[in-house]
């Protein structure tokens, strides 16, 4: 009889660290060691030193690999520490072709850092696959894309980037924080390294800061498993298993928080105060489409905007429910505002030509009540049309 293969919620469950063997535990031990003694000093055994590889980690790095269909995984610091070593794989004198909408971090690392070292870049509109055909150079090793992209939820065409990038022989790495692989899996589509802010939706509850990284092939595992090693931007043994229990609701989690979360784009798409909503879920999308052709769902981050700076000083002050800061992908609703949150370290300009105006708001949809956070939103935006009909 073949192995079984199960869905992916039943995968978030039943995988091969479902149960200790030296103990029947059902948690993955946490093992702090930092060092293991070798019984054999002509053969080392699987650990020798936890900055190399720790088993607590390594659960995880088997997970995460697991679950978006590569050969590896590994497990960082944060976000920031898997996407920078990551970009460890270029060389002076590279190129590198990144979706102009990217997380205000990434943005930072690139535009500041890399250049540094000798790494160029060049920022695109990567929903317009002709655009980015046009800005390769002959020195672009790499096509970095976020879909859908923060804060704007834009859609790129993961197909269609990765045979671009093929033909050019250059990589393709996807940031896939805001999907997570229950919603979609980019390496199924081509893409070659998939990154995690592991801190939002995959530990999902606000109290773990953590990165992934998974790659599709031996070579590029070998590769990021010596960057990994060199820079040692890796994961706590606590953090880790933090991450672990928070991935086993993955999928409940993101079902019931993108159920929400079409209810109330719906509710703000008819909403006299805002102006526009931004979600893949709603008919009038214009990336709906593309995303339900790569992706099983539409996620559970939407933003809106409003008149100005003053009516969303007015949305935030009145409203209860949310926590009102950066971040996104928790059980708790997070309202955030982009211009002076995850994109202030990009200029005014540059945020002004993206679209992430002063009255664009962010709201990652926790498990609360839809009708209760529908609710709250009626009475802070009330506020709103007030504070609008008292300037006249
Ligand atoms: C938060 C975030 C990051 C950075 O992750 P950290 O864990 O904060 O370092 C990268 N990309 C996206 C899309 C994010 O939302």
């Amino acid at each position: 009889m073949g192995e079984a293969t199960y869905c992916f919620q039943t995968k978030l469950l039943h995988n091969q660290h479902k149960v200790d063997p030296n103990t029947g535990a059902v948690s993955v031990p946490i093992q702090p060691a930092s060092t293991f003694h070798q019984f054999d000093m002509d053969h080392f055994g699987q650990y020798d030193y936890s900055r190399s590889g720790n088993p607590t980690r390594a659960a995880l790095e088997d997970a995460i690999a697991d679950l978006e269909g590569g050969v590896q995984g590994f497990a960082f610091a944060s976000g920031m520490a898997a996407i920078s070593t990551a970009f460890m794989l270029l060389s002076q004198g590279d190129h590198v072709l990144l979706s102009e909408d990217v997380y205000g971090g990434t943005y930072r690392m690139t535009s500041e850092v890399l250049g540094r070292f000798g790494i160029e870049h060049t920022f695109v509109d990567t929903t317009d696959i002709e655009m980015v055909a046009r800005h390769i150079q002959s020195n672009t090793k790499v096509i970095y894309i976020e879909t859908p992209s923060n804060p704007l939820l834009k859609i790129t065409d993961i197909r269609a980037v990765t045979e671009l990038a093929q033909s050019h022989g250059c990589l393709t790495f996807v940031d896939n924080t805001f999907a997570t692989p229950a919603v979609q899996r980019p390496l199924e589509l081509g893409a070659d390294v998939v990154l995690h802010s592991a801190t939002k939706f995959i530990a999902g509850h606000s109290d773990v800061v953590a990165g992934l990284a998974v790659v599709k092939d031996q070579h590029l595992g070998d590769q990021i498993a010596f960057l990994q090693n060199s820079f040692g931007a890796i994961l706590g043994v606590q953090d880790a298993w933090l991450v672990l229990r928070g991935l086993k609701t993955l999928q409940v989690r993101m079902n019931q928080s993108t159920a929400s979360a079409k209810t109330i784009a719906a509710f703000l798409e008819e909403h006299p105060s805002v102006d526009n909503v931004y979600y893949p879920g709603l008919a009038s999308d214009p990336g709906r489409d593309l995303h339900l052709s790569q992706a099983n769902d539409t996620g559970a981050v939407l933003s809106f905007s409003l008149h100005d700076e003053a009516a969303v000083r007015q949305l935030t002050e009145h409203m209860q429910i949310p926590v009102f800061s950066v971040s996104l992908g928790a059980v708790e609703s997070i309202l955030s505002y982009p211009a002076k949150m995850s994109h202030a370290s990009m200029p005014a300009v540059e945020r002004e030509k993206r679209g992430i105006t002063d009255g664009l708001l962010r709201l990652s949809v926790g498990l609360e009540d839809h009708d209760d956070l529908i609710q709250d939103l009626t009475q802070a935006l009330s506020g709103v049309e007030a504070a609008a009909v008292s300037k006249q």
